[in-house]
């Protein structure tokens, strides 16, 4: 199992995690940013990274663990994978802005539930996650992220395991320093900078 910091030097070496000036989808600014794609494009640290978040929950007789699609998909992949072999790996996507189950994908009432995510901030998408699982069982065992940026996410007395968990300041752009500096505003997913 990883530690906060090893986990953090994968995200490091991979260029995942960017200093520079952000713009992040909520609107807000901040100096740093975590890009998982750039890590969990390499499967082997992608495997290190979710095995770490499997062993938290390895004996909570797992049957299925989901994610919001896109950010999570790779996550919910590979911890079930590290969980055993008859764990379920499915994903929700938005449908006119709503998460989903599609493709035939199902959830018993029986089953327990995983929640993953790659990063979260305030946990918005993983709040609408909880609800949708809720609609099919009670038995949400957890929720388990790469990272947490640090936005007071509520897990509501969920299990709630962060492998990396970082305080990184977001700023209304009104009252942006970077902005104040005339540092370069990036908007993540355009491009990238370098260390
Ligand atoms: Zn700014």
């Amino acid at each position: 199992m990883l530690t906060q910091n090893e986990a953090l030097n994968l995200y490091k070496k991979r260029n995942a995690y960017l200093k520079g000036h952000f713009k992040l989808s909520s609107g807000l600014h901040s100096e740093y940013y975590m890009q998982s794609a750039m890590v969990l494009q390499y499967p082997h640290d992608a495997y290190k990274l979710c095995s770490s978040i499997a062993e938290h929950f390895k004996d909570k007789k797992i049957d299925t663990v989901i994610a919001p699609a896109m950010g999570g998909v790779l996550v919910s992949y590979d911890v079930a994978r590290a969980l055993g072999e008859n764990v379920k790996s499915i994903f929700a996507e938005r449908v006119d802005g709503k998460l989903t189950l599609r493709r035939g994908f199902r959830i018993e009432k029986t089953d327990n539930v995983l929640i993953v995510e790659d990063v979260i901030t305030t946990g918005k998408s993983v709040n609408e996650t909880i609800d949708l699982v809720r609609t099919y069982t009670d038995n949400i065992v957890g929720i388990g992220v790469l990272a947490d940026r640090g936005g007071n996410f509520d897990s509501k007395g969920l299990d709630y395991f962060p492998l990396i968990k970082l305080d990184i300041v977001n700023y209304e752009p009104d009252s942006c320093p970077l902005c104040k500096q005339g540092v370069p505003l990036e908007k993540p997913g355009s491009r990238f900078i370098k260390k």
